[in-house]
């Protein structure tokens, strides 16, 4: 029988995917690649077409082999697919390192670049430059024994940082709260209400039955008026994985994150640099560690004293000194006394398949593209849709599934991955396919039919920032898997096209496509939008130093580890607190046990790409501003610039082409409402 992973798929087979097929399957892949790169290294005439089109041929076969079972790692984990996953880890590892040191294959890119970089395409020279820096980064000038301890260090690192993912999955799955008496529900909207009573009578309970997914955390932080319930859910969700809490000690991720930092480190030094804070510089935008810190400390200038004036109102209007789990209660408070506004009461406006028909909309105005529902396609949950990207000419441009439902087994929080990379590289072609992921709130079924799913301003904003990932994936006119969409982008400037994609979702020209009341079909109305477009900057001062203490904690630990004193990750989270927070956290706090974003994440020592980004963000939805948000003509110059362009130029260069010139933080200065 053959490996459904390794048969000839376009659109992965999930049905046919089994877990004990993924070991065999990937081994299978690895030994093929390895004979085919020594046969390849043979020639002795090394040329973009012997060398480079092989290889990245090669990484786009594992890649469509792997995208699946990292996915449905991800969405529908199990034990069997995670023990396969995570047998495979230290395997890829071990192959990508392999490949960033073979000194041959360095020597092979090098001279073609000497050799053929004056008749290649700028995106092919970059794609060159990239994987030098890489070999570099790799240790690819290493001595032997060197070489093979930063091998074993990424595959040690790699499983570590799996581990770290598993235990806040585990703690999270792990953790529920049976409410028996009715009143702690006061103030909870009813649709959460009425999916954990289903949860209990499913368990055959009295009462309502509370996981701990995203849309129950937030519900309850935000609405529940019985205090201890608050305190509950907050204490479980800010414990998860750590050595306090309703689990503490269970799947406590404290010793993972001292040796992952210590890891880092070494790999760091291995290769040259003083710290994994500049060796994870040396991929991006941002240039030194200087440069990141002074960026961060000139927003804390701005940020802090408007955060300390936020918070203050929020103790005036609650009469008393505020616990951790209560300010995002009395926010909510405030913000309905200011604004005359609630998240949860603007919810029938915004049904699901309304704000996704009004968001392909919005992106087939600017672009000049068609979005079309294919009904036909392979599931791998019920949940799942499937949409076509079409270009003018109704020719194929790309495609996306869309999971947008919380559910066990689903990894927290919201994301866009690659399924399939474009390319087109000698006798192979592939249209790029975007995985959109979200936890909103599944539709409600009950005896009188099912209603779909109501989505709060908030997740609307969240949709449409994933939604602008996928469209840099799948845009992208680069025939070279390395350097199209978003690979090669540098990490701090990848959140641009997201970001900017979430300020249509504030927009009087896009609400009319976005909403429609789930009982009267209508738009949001205006009064409405107004209030809702004047609360964008409610709380920025909090919400920005929330984020920065989240960005300076993740860049001093990786700038400041030394083997001598270790990670310090307690100091340092305290010190960064007294200098940016304002709500003060409780002691049994221990956010960075679930960090994922920066131990298991992409994000180490570059958490401060989201801000930094945000910058480039706004700046760049300026010139929609000045031209109008639907302007064709400076659409189609982001479109070509920025999005087509993916990671096959230098993202400074592409932002000046676009703008005309360099990005300024004046424009999110003044949108977050922080500007003097
Ligand atoms: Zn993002």
């Amino acid at each position: 029988m053959t490996n459904p992973l390794l048969s000839s798929f376009e659109l992965p087979p999930f049905s046919a995917i089994r877990a004990e097929q993924v070991e065999p399957a990937v081994r299978e892949l690895l030994d093929r690649n390895r004979a085919a790169l020594q046969s390849m290294l043979n020639t002795d005439q090394p040329t973009w077409d012997a060398i480079v089109a092989p290889l990245e041929t090669m990484q786009h076969r594992l890649a469509r082999t792997w995208s699946p079972v990292s996915h449905l790692n991800g969405v529908m984990n199990s034990d069997e697919l995670r023990a396969a996953y995570n047998a495979c880890l230290p395997l890829l590892t071990a192959w990508h390192t392999e490949l960033g040191q073979n000194e041959r294959l360095y020597a092979a890119y090098e001279s073609v670049l000497e050799n053929e970089g004056a008749t290649l395409a700028p995106a092919q020279r970059k794609l060159l430059e990239n994987a030098l820096r890489d070999f570099r980064l790799a240790g690819v000038a290493l001595p032997a024994d060197k070489k093979a301890r930063f091998k074993s260090v990424m595959e040690q690192l790699a499983s570590l940082q799996a581990k770290f993912d598993e235990n806040v999955l585990d703690a999270t799955n792990a953790w529920s709260h049976l409410v028996t008496q009715e009143h702690e529900l006061k103030g909870l909207p009813p649709p959460i209400v009425a999916r954990a009573k289903a949860a209990a009578a499913e368990k055959q309970e009295t009462g309502w039955r509370f996981s701990l997914d995203a849309p129950n955390y937030q519900a309850v932080l935000l609405h529940a008026e019985y205090e201890p319930l608050r305190r509950l859910f907050y204490e479980a969700w800010s414990t998860r994985a750590s050595d306090q809490g309703p689990a503490a000690g269970q799947w406590d991720n404290t010793a993972l994150m001292e040796q992952i930092l210590a890891l880092r480190f070494e790999l760091a030094t291995l290769v040259g640099f003083a710290n994994y804070a500049e060796y994870s510089l040396a991929t991006k935008m941002a240039k030194s560690i200087g440069e990141v810190g002074g960026f961060l400390e000139q927003l804390a200038a701005v940020a802090k004293p408007v955060a300390q004036r936020e918070f203050g109102e929020l103790e005036t209007i609650a009469g008393r000194t505020l616990n951790a789990w209560d300010v995002g209660f009395y926010g909510e408070r405030l913000k309905q006394q200011r604004f005359d506004l609630s998240e949860e009461a603007l919810r029938p406006y915004f049904p699901a398949p309304v704000v996704l028909k009004g968001m392909f909309a919005v992106a087939e105005k600017l672009y000049g593209v068609k979005i079309v529902a294919r009904d036909r396609f392979e599931k791998y949950h019920e949940d799942v849709q499937f949409f076509d990207i079409l270009n003018g000419d109704d020719s194929l441009r790309g495609s996306f599934f869309i999971d947008l439902y919380a559910r066990a087994k689903k990894r927290g929080g919201a994301w866009m991955d690659e399924c399939v990379g474009r390319m087109s590289m000698q006798s192979s072609r592939h249209l790029p396919v975007a995985y959109l992921v979200c936890n909103f709130m599944p539709p409600s079924k009950s005896a009188n039919g099912s209603k779909p799913s109501l989505l709060t301003h908030s997740e609307v904003v969240t949709a449409f920032h994933e939604f602008g990932h996928g469209l840099h994936h799948m845009l992208t006119r680069i025939d070279y898997p390395s350097v199209a969409g978003i690979n090669g982008v540098p990490w701090d400037a990848v959140e641009l096209p997201s970001q900017f994609m979430e300020n249509f979702a504030w927009r009087e020209e896009v609400l009319p496509l976005i909403s429609a009341h789930i009982d009267t079909g209508e738009p949001l109305p205006a009064a409405e939008l107004k209030r809702l477009q004047g609360s964008r900057s409610f709380q920025s001062g909090m919400q920005t130093v929330r984020q920065l203490e989240f960005a300076m904690f993740d860049f001093r630990i990786h700038a400041e580890y030394r083997p001598e004193h270790g990670g310090r990750i307690a100091p340092i989270l305290a010190e960064v607190r007294e200098q940016v927070a304002v709500v003060k956290a409780p002691a049994f706090n221990r956010f960075p046990q679930s960090f994922s974003h920066i131990f298991s994440g992409g994000y180490a020592a570059g958490y401060y790409s989201y801000k930094w980004a945000e910058v480039l963000a706004a700046d760049a939805f300026g010139a929609f501003e000045e031209h109008g948000i639907f302007n064709s003509s400076t659409a189609q110059k982001f479109l070509h610039s920025i999005l087509e362009k993916g990671g096959s130029r230098d993202a400074m260069e592409a932002f000046i082409e676009f703008r005309g010139r360099k990005p300024k933080i004046e424009p999110l200065l003044k949108q977050m409402g922080l500007a003097a």
